[in-house]
């Protein structure tokens, strides 16, 4: 009798669990630097529940003194371009509005970016009062004295983007598989390295690496060590309907905008979908996967004030969209991207907190080069940093 030879199961090079912005760009950069890797995401990339599930994200390089998250929003922005160009011809998941910081003339931050922008020689204008009323009529502009407009920066077509991420991760060879990863166990974490994973379709899968890449989802996977370290919050986002035939609203009259001192920012009616607007203020802690994703009546009441006031030509618009989303933050808004303190091929990659979605080339660029380079590591991004207070800081 002849025996069926049995081939032995594949071992991966690197297993990247989420297919968010972070995981999707880490499997991208790491196929691009020669790995096998396999994706795996329990719902899909960018799918609905998953921060990077939404329509659109802003991409600006301003983080007030921030030199740090300069400098990485502008290597990515090139970095997305370039994908989109090559993949689509054109960097059509990419407008460039610009985007518009609004404040008064004594906002320490403003002052503060118009230094670090100078230094990282990044296009941009600083826009006086009566500039920006004459300019941007849409505003009730009153309470702001001072703007900078940084006129190359804009937004990202989110769920669209992580989707054309992830193809170009298969394209050089990576494979993606829908399947929910059971957390690794107490047994697991006691060896220094990890062999294996499971997945709720009963697979058990092999590989030299590990990044867990799991946004909101990392303090129920890790809940010893990350659920005191990752807080999730609730976060909604309304969508405008502009008055018809009007193109002040387009992205051609408006800018994307910040107001910091109000917690707010917005985007013109990119593709027709209205006027985005949403508050940056964290709400309450929630859980991703049972969270309600209708919009509450306080929050509809809340935003309907705060447009009549600074936008009046949109006092009684139509509200056409809605999205209910988390943010998942750390203590202080920097990204948690480390090892495992017991298995050493463990990674995690996440604490995006609210504005990690630009930097997602940089970040898989540095986990790939993490684990296969194990160049210098960046202290704001260890895990021994991340308190389990939350005072925010990166904004
Ligand atoms: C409303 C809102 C507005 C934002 N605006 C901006 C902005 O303008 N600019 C900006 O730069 N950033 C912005 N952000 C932040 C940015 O979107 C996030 O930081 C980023 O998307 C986080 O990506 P991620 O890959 O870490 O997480 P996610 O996108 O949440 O991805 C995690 C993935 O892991 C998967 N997963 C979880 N557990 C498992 C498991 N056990 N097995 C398999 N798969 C699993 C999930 O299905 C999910 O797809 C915003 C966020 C929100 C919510």
């Amino acid at each position: 009798m002849r025996l069926k030879k049995v081939s032995k199961p594949k071992t991966y090079d690197v297993l990247v669990v989420g297919a968010g912005v972070f995981g999707a760009w880490t499997a991208f950069q790491l196929a691009r630097r020669g790995q096998s890797v396999l994706l795996l995401d329990a719902y899909g990339p960018g799918n609905s529940r998953a921060s990077s599930g939404g329509e659109s994200r802003i991409i600006r390089m301003g983080y007030g003194a921030d030199e740090l998250y300069t400098r990485w929003a502008m290597r990515s922005l090139v970095q997305w371009k370039e994908l989109f160009a090559e993949t689509m011809g054109l960097p059509v998941l990419f407008h460039e509005t610009g985007v518009l910081w609004l404040g008064s003339k004594d906002y320490a931050r403003l002052n503060e970016m118009t230094a670090v922008l100078t230094r990282c020689k990044v296009p941009f204008e600083s826009l006086s009062g009566s500039a920006i009323a004459r300019r941007y009529p849409q505003f009730d502009s009153q309470d702001l004295s001072s703007g900078i407009l940084e006129t190359d920066s804009g937004v990202l077509m989110g769920r669209r983007a992580v989707s054309e991420v992830t193809d170009s991760a298969l394209s050089l060879g990576a494979e993606y598989r829908q399947a929910q990863v059971t957390p690794p166990g107490a047994t697991d974490s006691r060896n220094s390295r990890l062999a294996s994973i499971s997945t709720n379709n009963g697979e058990k899968i092999s590989a030299g690496q590990f990044v867990f890449a799991c946004g909101a989802w990392l303090g129920t996977i890790f809940p010893e060590i990350l659920g005191p370290r990752i807080f999730p919050s609730r976060q909604e986002v309304f969508f405008f309907g502009v008055p018809p035939g009007d193109s002040q609203f387009s992205a051609r009259s408006l800018p994307t905008w910040l107001i910091q001192s109000d917690e707010v920012y917005g985007m013109p009616d990119l593709e027709s979908r209205g006027f985005k607007i949403a508050f940056d203020s964290h709400g309450e802690r929630v859980d991703p996967d049972t969270q309600s994703r209708v919009v509450s009546a306080a929050s509809v009441e809340h935003v309907r004030e705060y447009v009549a006031k600074r936008f009046p030509a949109l006092a009684n618009a139509p509200i056409v969209e809605t999205r209910v989303c988390q943010y998942e933050n750390t203590s202080n808004g920097d990204f948690l991207i480390d090892r495992h303190p017991e298995m050493n091929n463990v990674w995690f990659a996440g604490g995006g907190s609210g504005h990690g979605f630009k930097h997602g080339p940089a970040i898989g660029e540095y986990v790939a080069q993490q684990i296969l380079d194990g160049g210098p590591a960046e202290m704001r991004f260890a895990l021994a940093s991340k308190a389990t207070e939350q005072k925010r800081a990166v904004y």
